[in-house]
């Protein structure tokens, strides 16, 4: 298939991948772990020996990601955790490493341990602030590692400025941009050296799959290592899951206008009711990331939202409690709307306790609507 059609039309397609022997429209799961060799020793087909390096699944899934964000190469991981570690392990002791505080928990959590257990200097900073980030990696860095927008907070991180400084320092940026997707936003074409993606979140879309995957701007020495380490150590995707993702992105496009078009909508709705104290999102104009967001997201700002509610915790839940379509679940970027008390979760990191975390869905939006002005009991 031609590369140079749009996102849509390009995982509409899922790149042209088809089964080229029984004619199919889709590719067939090849879940074989070993691959024969004829009798001269020669391996039947060069590009497959053992699956670990060589999954014929894997390679599609892989070939439609890295178009869409116009990178040099992707792998893909078995969770988007398994993708950030992939992004870190490469960094010796005595390194120096900055990161963006009020980031996903989990990302926060294990970058923290790991540099604790390998002697990295770990700085975290909020990198929304030019200035902070800038004065951060005065003193050199190694990585430099932003997730935007942010989650919970939806705060927006201007990825030239990071690419500009993380260089200036030395470093590599690595921009997290699940919330994103490579629909709305392709950091690597603002200077980022690699865009990681949680494909449990709206890549695959369907919260069926979990997946990570890292995009490289060039095929560099650290890149090197990172795919290297990634057939050595044997963290990488199963055929069947790549298989899945595969499918579930045909409908990447799609899925994602329309949770921006929804989460636009909902925003908005819900930024002046009388029960709400805030709403975190980049596409209200009210949004202090905003201006910065319309210039590096096209298309739309996300599924994804922070709502504080007037009162406490207990209001809160109930809030949450009330809800109808809203499902009580973590995660995000599926089809369907789920809602979390992030307080619950990770009650040390200073989150407000009224704090509801959307991911806003592919339903009708006026039942979304519905379903929120209702718990909020207005
Ligand atoms: N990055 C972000 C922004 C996330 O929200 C998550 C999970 O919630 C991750 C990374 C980790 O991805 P996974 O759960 O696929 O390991």
């Amino acid at each position: 298939m031609k590369k140079d059609v749009q996102p849509a039309t390009w995982v509409a397609h899922a790149g042209g991948c088809m089964d080229q022997s029984s004619g199919g429209v889709v590719p067939a799961i090849q879940p074989a772990t070993t691959f024969a060799r004829d009798e001269g020793y020669a391996p039947l087909n060069p590009d497959n020996i053992y699956q670990r390096p060589h999954s014929e699944n894997v390679r599609q899934v892989e070939a439609v990601i890295k178009e869409l964000e116009g990178a040099a190469d992707t792998l893909v991981f078995p969770s988007g955790m398994a993708a950030i570690a992939a992004a870190f392990r490469w960094l010796p002791a005595g390194a120096r490493a900055v990161v963006q505080q009020g980031i996903y928990w989990g990302t926060t959590k294990w970058i923290q341990e790991f540099c604790a257990r390998r002697g990295i200097d770990l700085i975290q900073i909020d990198a929304s602030d030019n200035y902070v980030l800038a004065e951060a990696c005065t003193s050199g860095a190694d990585l430099v590692f932003v997730e935007t927008p942010s989650n919970p907070w939806l705060k927006v991180v201007d990825i030239q400025h990071a690419a500009k400084v993380t260089h200036a320092a030395g470093g590599i940026l690595i921009v997290d941009g699940t919330a994103a997707t490579p629909v709305l936003s392709r950091p690597l074409s603002l200077g980022a050296d690699i865009v990681m993606h949680s494909a449990t979140k709206a890549l695959n879309g369907h919260s069926d799959v979990l997946g990570g995957v890292l995009s490289c701007r060039a095929e560099t020495e650290i890149w090197e290592a990172i795919r290297t380490d990634r057939a050595d150590a044997g963290a990488v995707m199963g055929t069947f899951e790549a298989w899945l993702l595969l499918r579930g992105m045909r409908t990447l496009a799609l899925r994602v206008e329309r949770m921006s078009a929804n989460a636009q909508t909902l925003a908005e709705n819900l930024v002046d009711h009388p029960g709400v104290e805030a709403v975190l999102y980049p596409g209200l104009e009210t949004d202090p990331g905003h201006a910065l967001a319309k210039t590096q997201m096209a298309g739309g700002f996300g599924g994804l939202m922070s709502v504080l509610v007037k009162g406490d915790k207990e209001r809160a839940l109930e809030v949450a409690g009330r809800l109808k379509l809203f499902l009580r679940a973590t995660s995000l970027g599926g089809v369907e709307s789920l809602v979390e008390h992030r307080y619950s979760i990770e009650s040390h990191t200073g989150l407000p306790q009224n704090l509801l975390r959307l991911s806003v869905g592919i339903e009708d939006v006026d039942d979304l609507i519905e379903d929120f002005s209702k718990a909020l009991g207005q």
